[in-house]
């Protein structure tokens, strides 16, 4: 029984909690499932590769299409700006396809704002320590961009009760946050509140 528009994914949470290696690995497992892929000034980290990780963007290029309302969200995040570009998630949600996208928390929301059907999934760390270990082994922030970055990261704990899911995400455990992460995806399609009126009357007169 499917058909219908996709569903629209958001895993958040702070930074350091492993988002990227979570859907990463749960979109190797799910290939019909489509990637939001964002907008950002910052600068590209060595390995990332323009329009599969992030489309890299001036500071003037990201305000001319943000202005001309091209971005479903967008947030400073760390004085850089970030944005989820509309166009594409309302396409291929329209074509039938799930799509996950990863912003941080206040994006999250936004999108939840804009959104209210999409399904809200709260990455952390089983202790908010790991966070900055994470952060210092990846080795691709300064001192001062992690001790931000966990700042940050602290403000966005408090948000944790306005999402629908929690995942976590325990030290060396990563396969089972994994799993958990493919289950939740898995069971929001069979939601009673997904089938149309039509369908459900046709599972009722059989
Ligand atoms: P990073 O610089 O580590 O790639 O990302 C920094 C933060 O920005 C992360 O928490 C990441 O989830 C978030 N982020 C990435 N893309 C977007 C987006 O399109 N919108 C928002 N609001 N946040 C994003």
């Amino acid at each position: 029984m499917k058909g219908g528009p996709g569903l629209l994914f958001v895993v958040s949470g702070p930074s350091g909690a492993g988002k990227d290696t979570l859907v990463d690995a749960v979109r190797a497992r799910m290939p019909r499932l489509r990637y939001s892929v964002s907008a950002t000034t910052r600068d590209p980290r060595s390995g990332e590769v323009d329009g599969e990780h992030y489309f890299f963007l001036t500071k003037e290029e990201f305000e001319r299409r943000r202005d001309a309302g091209d971005f479903l969200e967008w947030r400073v995040y760390n004085d850089r700006l970030y944005g989820t570009p509309r166009d594409y998630v309302e396409r291929t949600l329209a074509e039938g396809y799930d799509v996950v996208m990863k912003p941080e928390v206040n994006g999250a929301l936004a999108v939840q704002a804009a959104y209210p059907a999409a399904v809200l999934i709260f990455l952390v760390p089983d202790r908010f320590s790991y966070l900055r270990d994470r952060l210092l082994t990846r080795r691709t922030e300064t001192n001062e961009e992690i001790a931000r970055r966990l700042e940050i990261a602290h403000e966005e704990m408090k948000y944790i009760r306005k999402f629908d899911y929690i995942v976590v995400n325990e030290q060396h455990r990563a396969e089972e946050a994994v799993e958990d992460l493919e289950a939740v995806l898995h069971a929001e399609r069979f939601r009673i509140h997904r089938y149309g009126d039509e369908q459900l009357r046709k599972v009722e007169r059989t």
